[in-house]
């Protein structure tokens, strides 16, 4: 792409308020004066003022302040985790909780697993388990079992800080629905958004009512912090304490941490860029030809585009004329092994210069140090549902406005910087939005509403939420885990498979984030994966122990397997019409059309009936993971559902 030179005009500033402090010497100080020089250790008491005072404390500061990695850390200092209690951390993104506790415990000088722990789907990190899952590997099942007996007696969890997913929190909450072991939540990363955090927001402020001791910390690098506010102050039923002062304070407190960002300028393309692979790779060219030093990050949308993007700028690193040495090109997105992603947080050599290809997860749920240059694709990937034809797609869609300030402020870390928008400057003025929509409000409602009546809410509707959900989306959702034999016909969980399938962690109809991610994991380091999956079925034969679910070998009868999956994927069955040559398929609900990735083992295969669990959109809609079946299992595993929706094409 042509991009505007700096004299060119065109060129905005960000961050105006923001000073530009002499260069920060980073890498040589030690980790307590690191610790010092962050932006939010000025208001280290200010903030545990706020958290002793009030119930809950909204935080706003820019991406690097040290939110994430301090707050924890000053509450543990200041006793919150004192007498066996736990301060949590919440994060939308897996990756990101293994790295935010693995820098946490470097600062406190332990390893992850002692006073700082976490916890992501299938993988426990915390005091507790660390023993366990230890003892099995060296002893096996004799200890286990007596590990199992002593634990209930004997085992203190002496993890003090830690870190987790908001889905795992709220998975916590079936088991202990007062969160009694935590003295402080902090709901980080909360502009996100995401369907879990908002979720557990809402949760989170009926706990409160029955936790004085409880204290919330809302925290993200840009929120409605009045609104947030507004809506942890809203509470029905509370009348008649007006003027009373309760200790803690029931209205949130707002703190915002000036950052210390530098300038960013701003550069866009003069025509619109028809393939922003191709684009990004010239401009990260273009920038290391011209450039003096300084990292660069791309933001790209996921796995497919960065890994095609390292290839060719791999490729025309090599055969290009100009001065191309010294770039070390890495990845970034979830599933990326440890060994991968300490390349990406390691100090770049002198005399080069790292590219780091990266998911939105660079966005501001990691600070990379040494970026000067970000290029932006302008997308990235979001899931969209559409409740009529109850399709949930994983689209590569337009960023917002606030995301793509973030972005561009991730080249202000160390000093100006430069971001180039793979976009022309127009477009970003008049077409993009200026905030993104709650994931909430764009999701299949499935694992929400299973999740929410397994901890005994009924009244989904009427549910205090951060940003109500469609009501056609709630409907969907209610209709198929009725179809499912989840819920009977008051709404209510069925026993004991409503029960069941609640305490299942994997939400079987759910495309999306968790299972792909899982996915990525395994394709990308296939020797790792299969003790990956070893540990997980080790866990689901636990729960399902616990449950009461006898399990059964299918002896290597794969026809029992793919019925399985057709009884809870039944809602995603597809046909190809007779003679259709051209491998559409068409949904049964909706009659969309639908092609097989092609980089499905079935993409020439064609069997007629399929079933996908995820569509990706890009020229076409994509069907990814994709089993052939029967169409009779389709009346016999839901008969309710397909009756109901009167399909012709099963006779
Ligand atoms: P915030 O949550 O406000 O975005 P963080 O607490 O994540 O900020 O990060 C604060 C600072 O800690 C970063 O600017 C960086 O200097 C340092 N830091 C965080 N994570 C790492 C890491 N994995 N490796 C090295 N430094 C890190
Ligand atoms: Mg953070």
């Amino acid at each position: 792409p042509r991009l505007l030179d700096d004299e060119e005009g065109g060129v905005v500033f960000l961050s105006s308020s923001l000073s530009s402090a002499s260069s920060i010497g980073y890498g040589y100080a030690s980790i307590e004066k690191q610790r010092q020089r962050l932006p939010v250790y000025k208001y280290r008491t200010a903030i545990l003022y706020l958290v002793e005072t009030h119930a809950t404390t909204i935080i706003v500061g820019e991406t690097g302040s040290g939110k994430t990695t301090q707050i924890p850390q000053y509450l543990k200092e200041a006793g919150w985790a004192d007498g066996g209690r736990v301060i949590a951390c919440t994060q939308p993104r897996r990756l990101a909780v293994q790295a935010v506790a693995s820098r946490v415990a470097e600062e406190m000088g332990v390893k992850v697993g002692e006073e700082v722990g976490y916890t992501i789907r299938f993988e426990d990190f915390t005091n507790k388990v660390r023993h366990l899952s230890s003892y099995l590997s060296i002893f096996g099942v004799i200890i286990f079992v007596m590990h199992a007996g002593i634990s209930s007696l004997a085992v203190q969890d002496l993890t003090a800080i830690k870190f987790l997913t908001d889905g795992v929190l709220l998975r916590e909450m079936m088991d202990d629905p007062l969160l009694t072991k935590y003295s402080v939540i902090m709901v980080d990363e909360a502009h996100e958004r995401s369907i879990s955090t908002d979720i557990l927001l809402g949760l989170l402020k009926k706990i409160q009512r029955c936790r004085s001791d409880l204290r919330l910390i809302i925290s993200s690098a840009t929120i409605e912090a009045k609104s947030m506010s507004a809506f942890f102050h809203a509470r029905k039923g509370r009348r008649g304490l007006e003027g009373v002062e309760l200790v803690p304070r029931l209205e949130p407190a707002i703190l915002s941490v000036e950052g210390r960002g530098f300038n960013v300028q701003i550069h866009y393309v003069e025509e619109p860029v028809s393939d922003y692979v191709q684009a990004a790779v010239s401009t990260v060219l273009l920038i290391h030809d011209k450039e003096p030093p300084g990292d660069i990050l791309v933001f790209l949308t996921g796995q497919d585009d960065i890994d095609a993007t390292i290839q060719l700028l791999t490729e025309e690193a090599r055969t290009s004329k100009k001065n191309s040495s010294g770039l070390i090109i890495l990845p970034l997105y979830s599933g990326l092994s440890r060994a991968e992603q300490e390349q990406v947080f390691s100090p770049t050599p002198r005399g080069k210069r790292k590219v780091v290809i990266s998911t939105n997860i660079a966005e501001t749920s990691l600070t990379l140090e040494g970026i000067v240059y970000v290029v932006d694709s302008g997308f990235s990937k979001q899931r969209f549902y559409n409740p009529i034809s109850d399709i949930e797609n994983l689209v590569v869609a337009p960023i917002s406005k606030a995301s793509a300030r973030q972005r561009a402020g991730r080249a202000g870390r160390v000093r100006p910087g430069k971001c180039y928008r793979l976009y022309t400057e127009e477009y970003f003025v008049k077409e993009i939005p200026a905030e993104g929509i709650p994931e909430m409000q764009r999701s299949n409602l499935v694992s929400c509403v299973i999740q929410l009546k397994a901890l005994g809410i009924d009244n989904i509707l009427g549910f205090d939420w951060p940003a109500s959900p469609p009501p056609e989306a709630m409907i969907r959702a209610l209709e198929v885990l009725y179809s499912l034999g989840v819920l009977d016909d008051d709404a209510k969980l069925t026993s004991p498979t409503g029960f069941q399938v609640a305490e299942i962690p994997l939400s079987i109809w759910v495309s999306g984030r968790g299972a792909q991610k899982e996915l990525d994991e395994a394709k990308l380091r296939f020797a790792a994966a299969e003790k990956k999956v070893i540990e997980i079925r080790e866990q689901l034969r636990r729960i399902a122990q616990r449950i009461g679910i006898v399990m059964k070998s299918c002896e290597s009868d794969m026809q029992v397997v793919r019925k399985a999956v057709t009884a809870g994927f039944f809602a995603n069955a597809c046909y190809s019409e007779a003679y259709s040559q051209s491998g559409m398929y068409k949904t049964v609900r909706g009659s969309q059309e639908v092609y097989i990735h092609p980089s499905s083992v079935l993409f020439r295969v064609n069997p007629k009936w399929v079933i996908y669990h995820s569509l990706v959109s890009t020229d076409r809609q994509y069907m990814r993971n994709v089993i052939s079946i029967d169409p009779s299992w389709l009346l016999e595993v839901a008969p309710h559902f397909y009756q109901q929706h009167r399909l012709n094409p099963i006779h």
